[in-house]
């Protein structure tokens, strides 16, 4: 798998320190899992981060504050129920979930315009995350938008392209309020992606206006 979109280092160093919200951070881990030059990049950071701490007074630290960064990189615990729900999960979606997502809750897909679903991501403690599944049909045209917040959408299955460029399968696109686009599926198959909106998408963007009614977005 040829990976050629990647998250910005602001969001990787945000996501190393722990200062990206939970929505964002799931999408992020889930690029992560299958990008090796963005975990190298992240091991970069933390090299960097060691030795801003190791050179810093030791009494005003916590002394797991590193600790604590580098635990927030690891993928969720599994516990005994991580099994059923990966089943669970690939029976809803109709594919295998990346891990950072197996201790989510995964709603039913719901229709939100012709060819075009959405599945709501619970995380267990981050009520407000706003995480979402789009699935939309080979050739489907996405409504034209803006953004309030940054958009974080990492490919699952299928592809995407817009005035930008092309998506696959493990790409991410980190779209600011700078971009204005109208995102297009692939013709050759559905596509599925994991979308988490930061920033209020309500007032602002017209994915958000065209969400909120339905998700509560
Ligand atoms: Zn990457």
């Amino acid at each position: 798998m040829t990976i050629n979109h990647h998250p910005s280092d602001a969001t990787l160093l945000r996501h190393a320190a722990g200062t990206l919200g939970a929505g964002p951070a799931v999408v992020i881990a889930a690029h992560l899992e299958g990008c090796e030059s963005c975990r190298r990049r992240i091991s970069e950071f933390e090299s960097v981060g060691g030795a801003i701490l190791e050179g810093m007074p030791l009494e005003p630290l916590k002394t797991d504050a590193l600790a604590r960064v580098l635990e927030r990189l690891d993928l969720p615990p599994s516990s005994p129920r991580s099994g059923s729900l990966v089943t669970r999960h690939h029976r809803l979606v109709g594919l295998e979930l990346p891990p950072s997502l197996h201790h989510c809750e995964i709603g039913p897909w719901r229709w939100l315009g012709p060819g075009f679903r959405w599945s709501k991501v619970s995380i267990p403690g981050s009520s407000d995350a706003k995480v979402m599944l789009l699935k939309g049909r080979a050739g489907l045209k996405l409504p034209a938008h803006g953004h309030g917040g940054t958009e974080f959408l990492q490919v699952l299955s299928g592809s995407l392209f817009d005035e930008r460029g092309r998506y696959h399968p493990g790409d991410l696109d980190e779209a600011d309020i700078d971009v204005d686009h109208q995102p297009v599926v692939g013709p050759d198959s559905e596509c599925i992606c994991l979308v988490a909106l930061e920033g209020d998408t309500r007032l602002h963007s017209a994915l958000g206006r065209l969400l909120w009614p339905f998700v509560g977005f």
